[in-house]
């Protein structure tokens, strides 16, 4: 992937402005209408089967990180896994993510044989988020069929990436999103909006970095702290700003697939349905079995609600039927493309 500096419509200083919320009514109601005009009234749905709690980092915001003695850690077997995403695949959704700490227990092979199970078994495209690995692994899964890739750099700052995540290569990371896009994946990336030292200028600067990168899918969700994490003390990120760091960058990418992270819902609940309407075209469901989903417990709160992963898209279904939305059962491909030179 070539990093190129775009025409923009908006200046840094303009970017600031509306980060700043000096015009939110303008921000999320054009964010609202570029949502509308490229997906109409559909939100694709993708289910997270979260297979493994293991990590072999130290991210100082995630619970998952290594250090963290506290989490019952699991892996599920290759039948689990395919069992959700049968029972996903059973209810209508077309697209499914499968995500996991850096985990290299789960061999190359053992994945690849995977994605060519699902692919055999069921019409659906699927999202990988195993984090770093190397290039042959990664060509090993498209190969055998992935589509998606998702790999967020959490910043692009640099200072404060090797501040969050320490003995992490921030060169590494971005090349392997140019790895990535150059394989033919779909290639998904973000920011988590509020990181304990990010400012709105960095803010602002992530948000350029963001948009010259291409990308089709644009994850960024706001910071929520863990009490088992050196960053336990630090203070949430705000869900007005991660809106407003959405609907920017769905004007400034208007085919990229753009989530309502299930993080804004912990923070302020309904948030989520709100920010599909402030330039988000995206819901990721949990289809992680029942008795290991709390353990996924990235941040407090997550995968906590009560029921299982079928009352839970019930419920999500009738929630967005009730905003006039609809749940699409496609695979819920980025309409990038051909905003590409
Ligand atoms: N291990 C892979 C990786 O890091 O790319 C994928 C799994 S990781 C748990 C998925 C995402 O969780 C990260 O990209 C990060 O943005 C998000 N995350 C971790 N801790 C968080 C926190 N405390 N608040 C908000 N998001 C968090
Ligand atoms: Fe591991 Fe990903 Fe959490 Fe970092 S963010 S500790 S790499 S699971």
């Amino acid at each position: 992937m070539t990093i190129t500096s775009r025409n923009r419509p908006f200046s840094r200083a303009q970017i600031r402005e509306l980060l700043e919320g000096k015009d939110d009514d303008w921000l999320f109601s054009r964010a609202a209408l570029a949502t509308e005009l490229e997906f109409g009234n559909e939100v694709y749905l993708r289910a997270i089967v979260e297979f493994s709690n293991y990590c072999a980092n130290q991210c100082h915001y995630c619970g998952l990180r290594a250090a963290n003695r506290a989490l019952g850690r699991y892996r599920l077997s290759t039948d689990s896994i395919l069992g959700a995403v049968h029972r996903a695949a059973a209810n209508d959704i077309g697209s499914v993510v499968l995500q996991s700490g850096d985990d290299s227990y789960f061999r190359a092979d053992t994945i690849g044989w995977l994605i060519r199970e699902i692919k055999a078994r069921h019409d659906i495209a699927i999202t990988l988020s195993l984090g770093e690995r190397p290039a042959d692994e990664l060509g090993l899964w498209r190969y055998a069929g992935a589509d998606r890739y998702l790999l967020k750099m959490e910043t692009f700052d640099r200072t404060l990436f090797e501040r969050c995540r320490p003995g992490a290569d921030f060169d590494g990371r971005l090349k392997q999103l140019e790895w990535l896009a150059a394989m033919g994946y779909q290639v998904g990336s973000g920011i988590i909006v509020g990181l304990p030292g990010m400012t709105l200028d960095t803010l602002a600067a992530d948000i350029e970095a963001l948009c010259d990168l291409n990308l089709d899918m644009i994850a960024c969700g706001p910071f929520i702290p863990h009490p088992q994490t050196p960053f336990a003390a630090a203070k949430s990120g705000d869900v007005l700003s991660c809106q407003r760091v959405t609907a920017l960058l769905r004007l400034l990418n208007p085919g990229a697939n753009i989530p309502a992270t299930s993080a804004l819902e912990v923070l302020k609940p309904g948030a989520r349905l709100k920010s599909l309407r402030r330039g988000c075209n995206v819901v990721m469901p949990s289809f992680t079995p029942e008795d290991v989903n709390a353990n996924y417990n990235i941040y407090p709160g997550k995968n906590g609600s009560n029921g299982d992963a079928r009352a839970r898209l019930h419920a999500l279904r009738a929630a967005l039927a009730a905003e006039g939305l609809v749940a699409a059962s496609c695979r819920g491909d980025a309409k990038t493309r051909r905003y590409r030179r």
